[in-house]
Parts: structure tokens; C-alpha cells; sequence
């Protein structure tokens, strides 16, 4: 019976060690929640790194890691401190992360990295190929495992891979100047499809393979000697369902039964605090325009002072790679500038802007999006952006105004939005303006037409199109074999 392998760098779940019991909690992320269908029954594992170093096991604790893992139909990839230092947090997050998303300010290039990045991919490639039965289909996840389809290629030339890029792939000028920017054409082209969120990707990835690699394409395919690889956009969706619904209850929920957040949101309503709420939300990241929103929102209140005490920015930053300088620099500026828009615009009863640093619960999302009459997400690059697909889907009352930065892959779908260049203030000012005095018909009128698109290429549709590809792309390889 043949079956399909998926691989990412991390495994659907998060294990516990609790003295000698393991515990396994499944990942809700949009990727685990996507894969639900193709990851589902007997006919499919799932390769990828626990998230336990090497050094945390020792063999018996390995053992019952391996056991919990089978469970969920996974299987671990086993990796050190050290690997996981230089192929992760090095050589992904510090050198493909920035350069994919045009920071090459902030893209280091260190020697050691690339060749730990090359053995990790390798170590995966080993376990893949450990795992591979006759006929079976291969999908690989992101930018961690750039290398990972060529690898498994020249061990099993006849497999069917697919590869999936999550972020943006840059055009040809940035992506050129990394030094081992052949290598990691190649080893992408080891797939038989790849896939990115949108066409302006995949034209940069076909351009950077003519030039680079001097490859002759025919419309989306790349004609290699003896095979052809097809490239294709594939825009990620989301659980329109779970955040529709969970809004639909939300809305029917009893006072006593509202989380705190909720009750204190009512009760500044009620106490006749009527600013309306422009909601951000994001992972604490240098792509994602959180300091340019900021000072476009002191832009706002300082063109638009009939604003003051009437709007109001709830901002939720994610903790993320909080290790990496860059990242900690980043959230300095952020609160040194936040205490100043606050300390500039502060009346006793209104505060311009309230800021959260952490993770909240799923709950919690949906409280803000509910809530909150704008969304203003301005990433100065962003390889999709679910939070606005999230925001959209979960506005039942079909109401609320979504500004979105147009560097996102999600602009290009949601052209209903209010699409903005996030290094314009002035753009953004006069855009918060507009939306925040949008007619009811107008919002509904835009948010019916986003939500019936969300509902239909949900994230289930996303991942069954992309199989489908694959499978047309193996069975006509094989007749032309
Ligand atoms: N999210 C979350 N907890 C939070 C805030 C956000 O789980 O406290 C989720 C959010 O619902 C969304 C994801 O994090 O699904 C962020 O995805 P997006 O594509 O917007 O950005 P990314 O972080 O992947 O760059």
C-alpha cells in the first residue's frame, strides 16, 4: 500500500516529559489543522524534529519518545543542541528568514551554518528515505528544508515529491546574492512540484532558475534533462469554520460566561467609553511593521485630533525567537514607543493604545476579533498573513473594516480590504479615517464577498489542491515513462 510523507522542521505536536511518562499535545497551528486531511488514517506519517534535543533523552526516555510519536503516526528526526543552533536558529532564522523577506541588512552568511543547514537536511533526507515505501508520495514543508527534495531524489529518482514554501521567495535580485544560491535552487528542483503562496513567487522563483541556473522554462514548468518540474501557486487558507463558529457562540455567550477579556472590553463600553478598537495582532517580528504602525497611528491621532479619546489601538505582539539580538532590539523600540504615544496622548479616561506581549488563548483571539471595529495589519513583508483571513471569517455580523499592508500574500486575495503600502503614514492615516467612519452597508457589502471566498479555498481545499497536483504530476510521469 503506498503512502504520503510529510516533512516539516517541527512535528505536528509538543512533547512533555513527565518523570517517565511522555505527554503529547497536538499542535492548532494552520499547518497541522490543514493537513488534517491528508494526514488522517493509516496511510500517511509525518517526519520531523520532536522538539527534545538530543542531550534532554537518554536512551530509555528516547525509547518512550519514539512510542509517543508513533501514536500520531510521526517520526522524530534526532537533533543536537549544536544542529539545532546552526541549521535552525542560524542559518534558517538568521540567513534565509531576512533574505526571503528582503532584510538583507540583517542576512549573515556564516560558513559553519550553511554546512550544519546541508548535514541537517541530510540527516532528514536519511530518515525519509529509512521510512519511503514503494510508490509512496512525498510532501515537504518551508525554507528549513530547502536542500531536502534533491537529497531524496538522488537516492530514489522515481519518487513524487511536492515542496511547499511558506514565506515569500524574493525576486532575483535579492536572492542572487546569497553565496550558495545554486545549491539551494537545485535542491528545491529535486521536487516535481513546487508550490508558493502566490504568483508573484513563483514568477520570482522562475526567474532566479533561468538566470541563476540557466534553465529553460516553458510557461510554469521547468525543463531539467530528464524531467519536468512544475511550479504553481497554491494561496494558503484557513479554518474558516472553526473561527466562524467559535465567533457564532461567542456572540450567544451569557455574561458570566465571557473570558475576563471580553468583560473588560464590555465593561469599557458600557462606562460610555466608546472608542472604537483597531486591533493588531502579530509574532514580534521585524517583517511584520509593528514600529512603522505604530508611529503611522501617532501620524493618525496627530492629523486626525477629533480621534482622541474615540479610537484606540489594541495591540497583541507574540513573543518570538526571543533569543535572537535583532528580535530584543525590536522589542525595545516597541515599548519605548508605546509608553511615548501613550505618555503623549493619555487623557484620564482614555488610553491611545493597549498593548499585550504575550500569547493569548484561542478564546482571547476571538474576543478581539469580535470586538474590535478595525483591523490594521501592516507587515512590511508577509509570506501570506492569516490573522486577516482570521479577523474576517470570525466577524459573523459580517461588520469591521481589515486595512492591509499590499507587501502581504493575503492582499492579493482579499482585494475587498483596504490595501495599503505600510511605509506610507500618511496612506495609512487617512485609510484608519475611512474605515473608522465606513457605512455598515459598505463593510458588509466587502466583508460577504471575503468571507464567501475564505469559506470556500479554506485550508482543507488548500492542502486536497495541492495532493491533487501532485498526483496528476506522478500519474502523467508515469505514462510518459
Ligand atoms: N496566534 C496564536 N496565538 C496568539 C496570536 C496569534 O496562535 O496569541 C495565531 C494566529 O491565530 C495565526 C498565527 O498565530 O493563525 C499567525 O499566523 P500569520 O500567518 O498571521 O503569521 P506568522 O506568525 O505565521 O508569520
Amino acid at each position: 500500500m503506498s503512502k504520503t510523507i510529510i516533512i516539516s522542521n517541527r512535528l505536528p505536536l509538543q512533547l512533555e516529559i513527565n518523570n517517565n511518562s511522555i505527554n503529547t499535545i497536538p499542535s492548532v497551528g494552520g499547518l497541522a489543522t490543514g493537513m488534517k486531511s491528508v494526514h488522517s488514517g493509516s496511510d500517511s506519517i509525518w517526519i520531523g524534529w520532536s522538539g527534545l534535543t538530543e542531550e534532554k533523552l537518554d536512551p530509555e526516555k528516547r525509547n518512550l519518545v519514539q512510542k509517543a510519536l508513533k501514536k500520531h503516526q510521526c517520526v522524530g528526526v534526532p537533533l543536537t543542541e549544536s544542529e539545532i543552533d546552526g541549521f535552525y536558529y542560524g542559518f534558517s532564522n538568521n540567513t534565509l528568514w531576512p533574505l526571503f523577506h528582503y532584510f538583507m541588512e540583517y542576512t549573515e552568511f556564516d560558513k559553519d551554518n550553511w554546512e550544519t543547514y546541508q548535514s541537517v537536511n541530510q540527516k532528514f533526507a536519511d530518515v525519509v528515505i529509512e521510512n519511503l515505501g514503494e510508490n509512496d508520495t512525498i510532501w515537504v514543508h518551508d525554507y528549513q528544508l530547502l536542500l531536502l527534495p534533491e537529497m531524496i531524489r538522488k537516492k530514489k529518482p522515481n519518487v513524487t515529491i511536492g515542496f511547499f514554501l511558506h514565506i515569500p521567495f524574493p525576486s532575483y535580485e535579492v536572492f542572487r546574492t546569497i553565496p550558495c544560491r545554486e545549491e539551494l535552487l537545485k535542491g528545491l528542483l529535486g521536487a516535481d512540484l513546487i508550490g508558493f503562496h502566490t504568483y508573484d513567487y513563483e514568477r520570482h522563483f522562475l526567474s532566479s532558475a533561468q538566470r541563476i541556473l540557466g534553465l529553460e522554462i516553458n510557461f510554469n514548468n521547468v525543463l531539467l534533462e530528464n524531467r519536468i518540474v512544475k511550479v504553481d501557486s497554491f494561496p494558503m487558507g484557513i479554518d474558516y469554520d472553526k473561527f466562524h463558529n467559535a465567533a457564532k457562540i461567542h456572540n450567544e455567550k451569557e455574561k458570566k460566561d465571557k473570558t475576563e477579556i471580553q468583560q473588560k472590553i464590555d465593561e469599557h463600553l458600557v462606562n460610555g467609553d466608546r472608542a472604537k478598537l483597531i486591533l493588531s495582532i502579530d509574532r514580534l517580528d521585524y517583517t511584520k511593521g509593528i514600529a512603522n504602525r505604530l508611529r503611522a497611528f501617532e501620524y493618525f491621532l496627530d492629523k486626525y485630533p477629533q480621534f482622541k479619546g474615540k479610537a484606540r489601538l489594541v495591540m497583541l505582539a507574540v513573543p518570538s525567537r526571543s533569543n535572537v539580538p535583532q528580535y530584543q532590539l525590536l522589542k525595545n523600540e516597541i515599548d519605548q514607543l508605546v509608553g511615548r504615544i501613550n505618555g503623549k496622548f493619555s487623557e484620564v479616561s482614555w488610553t491611545p493604545i493597549w498593548y499585550f506581549y504575550r500569547s493569548m488563548p484561542f478564546e482571547n483571539l476571538i474576543d478581539l476579533y469580535t470586538s474590535s471595529e478595525v483591523a490594521l495589519l501592516t507587515p512590511i513583508r508577509d509570506g501570506m498573513n492569516l490573522v486577516a483571513k482570521e479577523y474576517i471569517a470570525s466577524r459573523v455580523d459580517k461588520k469591521g473594516v481589515l486595512i492591509l499592508s499590499e507587501m502581504t500574500g493575503a492582499s492579493k486575495e482579499m482585494s475587498e480590504a483596504l490595501i495599503i503600502n505600510p511605509n506610507n503614514f500618511e496612506e495609512i492615516a487617512d485609510t484608519l479615517k475611512f474605515a473608522l467612519e465606513m457605512p455598515e452597508e459598505e463593510q458588509i457589502k466587502r466583508n460577504t464577498a471575503l468571507q464567501k471566498r475564505l469559506k470556500r479555498y479554506n485550508v482543507e481545499k488548500w492542502a486536497n489542491d495541492f495532493m491533487e497536483s501532485l498526483e496528476t504530476k506522478k500519474n502523467s510521469a508515469k505514462k510518459y515513462s
